[in-house]
């Protein structure tokens, strides 16, 4: 038995999650010790620098690539941790999104917003919706409100609202997509709260997409003309993992990768922490920023409510592929920085980023970086096929679907095994149950809970500190 430490805080799990929480208690001058299972830190941020091919490296991103800024807590955490500066935004010529119809690529309608047109003749000429889609989705004007406060699941409410159509071409790949979740089972107030604010509020989505839209306009007149803060995703120009980086130079507690943490024992005035290495630590607190199943196994001794509770979470494994080609090879695939596939086209993968078109500095001039993305409920078979055997899989789908039948410069598979919490209809009662069920000084953050989003993590990790330092 090694000997054991003491400090006022432990954090489990050095994802964004647990980072962000250490950089919020370092912020509020509270001592912590930050415990990473794995070799590296940044659970599902990995940006990888891959060179040779040009004077310049090609920026390739494992998992995420960007954040919103509608949630502002991941653009604030990058200001403070001094890359405001380096944040860039999204490509604004080229956002076109393409939806994959009947195997055809085909645009979004401009002035379409989430899933609601707001702009008449782009919408009536579209092929992606039929006549009489458009229609029921223009009943959205005069179908009356819901009258409960109570959740229903995404594809409830989007056919309620906006007809089948509108669901299975623009909700589900798109809203759906984001979650890597099932329409069928997604929790609309769990995802997409606002659609049924919208809803409360204006009797109808389109007219409350549109008074939206038009305080949008004013605020975005009054505020700088710089495109940063405009930009709906922004990113690192050095890839999201600079996040991590800036975060793991800039913390000065304990930091200790290759520790795992296997049982949490109740102590008088806290908790000590079991690790893989054979030592333990002792702290006052603990924050868990570790995924719903790992906490819950964690607290099944201490809390088997919450256990249960946390274990009822399901998750889903995706993956993605990225490619890097020279642009000559590759010419014009889309003039928009995405494809996304309805679950009904039954395709092997999910959808397609061009990650070089969607942002500057992913890719050498001349050359083309794309990502397919792969697994969770649409494709899982695909997470089950062995390297070749998706690289080849994905290869059709590029000359299917982009005419793109030229050899890559080169590719990275990145496989997230039980990556994506699954917010199901009646996630946030869960959740509400799940803090309830803690046992004193223990605290949850991360993607399980309020939101997947890197911002909405760092919210959760923010909120967990407030919780300790109260
Ligand atoms: C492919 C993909 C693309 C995505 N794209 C985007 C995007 O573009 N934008 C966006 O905002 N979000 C995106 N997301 C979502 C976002 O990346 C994640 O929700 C977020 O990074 C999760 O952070 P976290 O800290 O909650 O969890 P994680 O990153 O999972 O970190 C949890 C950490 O806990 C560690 N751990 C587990 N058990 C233990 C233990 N017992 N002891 C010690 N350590 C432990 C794990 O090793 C891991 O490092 C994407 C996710 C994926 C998978």
């Amino acid at each position: 038995m090694q000997p054991t430490t003491h400090c006022p805080v432990a954090i489990i799990g050095g994802g964004i999650a647990g980072l962000s929480a250490a950089w919020y208690l370092q912020k509020a001058g509270i001592d912590y010790a930050l415990l990473e299972q794995d070799a590296r830190w940044g659970g599902k941020i990995c940006t990888e620098t891959v060179n040779g091919y040009s004077d310049a490296a090609f920026v390739v991103e494992g998992g995420p690539d960007s954040f919103i800024t509608q949630k502002p807590w991941g653009a604030a955490l990058a200001r403070e941790l001094g890359l405001g500066e380096m944040l860039i935004g999204a490509n604004e010529q080229l956002k076109q999104t393409y939806v994959l119809n009947k195997g055809k690529a085909t645009p979004l309608p401009d002035g379409v917003l989430m899933i609601v047109p707001t702009k008449f003749k782009p919408f009536i000429f579209s092929p992606l919706i039929s006549p009489w889609g458009k229609l029921r989705m223009g009943m959205d004007l005069f179908i009356p409100r819901r009258k409960d406060a109570g959740d229903e699941t995404l594809a409830e409410f989007v056919r309620r609202r906006l007809g089948s159509e509108a669901l299975d071409k623009i909700a589900e790949p798109l809203m759906s997509g984001i979650y890597n979740a099932e329409a069928d089972k997604q929790s609309v107030l769990a995802t997409f709260p606002r659609f049924r604010e919208l809803e409360q509020k204006y009797g109808s989505l389109t007219k409350g997409m549109l008074a939206s839209q038009r305080a949008r306009q004013q605020s975005a007149a009054m505020t700088t003309s710089n495109n940063k803060l405009l930009s709906f995703f922004v990113t690192p120009k050095a890839g999201v993992g600079a996040m991590v980086d800036a975060l793991r130079r800039q913390l000065t507690g304990e930091l200790r990768l290759g520790a795992g943490v296997v049982a949490l024992e109740p102590i008088a005035g806290g908790y000590r922490l079991h690790l893989t290495t054979g030592d333990s630590l002792d702290a006052g607190q603990v924050i868990l920023a570790t995924p719903a199943f790992a906490t819950g196994a964690l607290l099944r001794p201490l809390a088997p409510d919450a256990a249960d509770l946390l274990d009822g979470i399901r998750y889903v494994s995706t993956g993605t592929i990225s490619l890097a080609f020279r642009s000559v090879d590759a010419p014009n695939p889309l003039h928009g920085y995405g494809l996304v596939i309805p679950m009904s086209e039954r395709r092997p993968i999910n959808a397609i980023t061009l990650n070089s078109v969607k942002f500057a500095h992913r890719a050498p001039d001349g050359h083309l970086l794309l990502r397919a993305f792969f697994g969770g409920s649409r494709s899982p078979q695909s997470m089950e096929l062995d390297d070749a055997a998706l690289y080849a899989t994905v290869r059709r789908e590029l000359d299917a679907l982009l005419g793109i039948a030229a050899e890559p410069l080169f590719h990275r598979i990145y496989r997230w095994r039980r990556s994506n919490p699954q917010y199901d209809v009646g996630h946030l009662e869960r959740v509400a149950a799940i803090e309830r069920a803690l046992p004193p000084g223990v605290h949850v953050a991360g993607s399980a809970y309020r939101g997947v989003g890197i911002p909405d993590c760092v919210k959760s990790a923010l909120d967990a500190v407030g919780r300790v330092a109260a």
